[in-house]
């Protein structure tokens, strides 16, 4: 089983499987989690297992017809609700026309499964269609939706879901499991890898194995620099380099800011940024905690904006917030 890669998932595998076993399962499943800790693969195995035509206890079978359509993408059963990319969104005809189709095909008796994989792409109108579906959902038919960790997410959908929180593994079991992948090259890489991602140790991996562990690296140095001679628009050019980075160097400059604000309270256990902590004590050091705060606060700001403004211009926003954390920088205390 693909699960088995990945051994945090092997017990809510088995709760979910056990709850459908003894017929006790809700039919539409909420799972709220983060990115990289196999939340794909944790729901691909149980839908494996629903569609099977010979299940084997908590295994699908890998023989029967079910299984061979399953590996083959191909059951017409499993509808997978996907936009084809990350800004098309999931309107309200997709979600009838799946639903009218499970209704059609209701009379065949077999188990269904409609799963999105990412509840953000449902738009309002789609939320609302499929609220009178939850409420009397079609013969056979199990929803699996994906929420990661989205507070927006309608009450009312949730309301109509059973709720699940598939959390990462211990920091222990992260570490151990990166060990075992060939990604472990010192602790305190490792642990910081860990911390960034919340904690999702397939995501940590991707951080370590990939380019993003050196970017890191020179985006800390620089912004050391910029800070340093107070001249922080010259970080302009890693923001506009590559778009689809910019949320995740915000994400960083927040951890920093707050691992700050940690250190001047002796939180030294909650650091994330294990592996930069000379800028640390340098920013608790040397600037408030009303500025360190204001500064993350500007942050979010900026990362709402660009995550959720249709059109925004990248460039402009992001020379403002630059150009304005620049000015409300302090001197440092002497
Ligand atoms: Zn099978």
């Amino acid at each position: 089983m693909i699960i088995n890669r990945y051994p945090w998932l092997i017990k809510p595998y088995k709760n979910i499987i056990h709850q459908h076993q003894v017929g006790k399962a809700h039919h539409a499943l909420l799972i709220n989690t983060y990115p990289g800790i196999g939340v794909l693969n944790l729901c691909w195995s149980i839908t494996r297992w629903l569609l099977c035509k010979k299940k084997q206890g908590i295994r699908s079978c890998g023989q029967c017809h079910g299984c061979y359509l399953m590996t083959s993408n191909n059951h017409p059963d499993w509808y997978y609700l996907k936009t084809k990319n990350n800004t098309d969104l999931l309107g309200v005809e997709i979600i009838r026309n799946t639903i009218d189709k499970i209704f059609y095909t209701a009379q065949q008796n077999g188990e269904k499964v409609i799963w999105f994989p990412n509840t953000k792409y449902i738009t309002y109108a789609g939320i609302c269609s499929l609220l009178k579906t939850l409420e009397e959902p079609p013969k056979n038919t199990w929803f699996f939706l994906i929420n990661y960790n989205s507070f927006k997410l309608s009450s009312t959908l949730r309301s109509r879901c059973l709720s699940y929180y598939l959390s990462p593994p211990s920091e222990e079991k992260g570490i151990y499991w990166l060990k075992k992948n060939n990604c472990y090259q010192n602790e305190l890489l490792s642990l910081t890898a860990l911390r960034i991602t919340e904690g999702a140790p397939i995501l940590a991996k991707k951080i370590i194995k990939g380019t993003l562990w050196s970017e890191r690296q020179l985006f800390f140095l620089n912004l050391e620099n910029a800070i340093n001679k107070k001249d922080l628009f010259n970080l302009l050019p890693f923001f506009t380099k590559n778009k689809m980075h910019v949320i995740i160097y915000i994400d960083w400059i927040c951890y920093l800011l707050f691992d700050s604000i940690k250190w001047k309270y002796s939180l030294f256990a909650y650091i994330k940024n294990l592996d930069q902590e000379k800028f640390i004590i340098y920013l608790s050091l040397n600037y408030s905690i009303t500025f360190l705060d204001k500064s993350i606060q500007s942050w979010i700001i900026c990362k709402h904006q660009l995550m959720h403004v249709i059109g925004v211009n990248y460039e402009l926003l992001l020379t403002e917030q630059l150009l304005r954390w620049e000015k409300n920088l302090p001197h440092h205390k002497k």
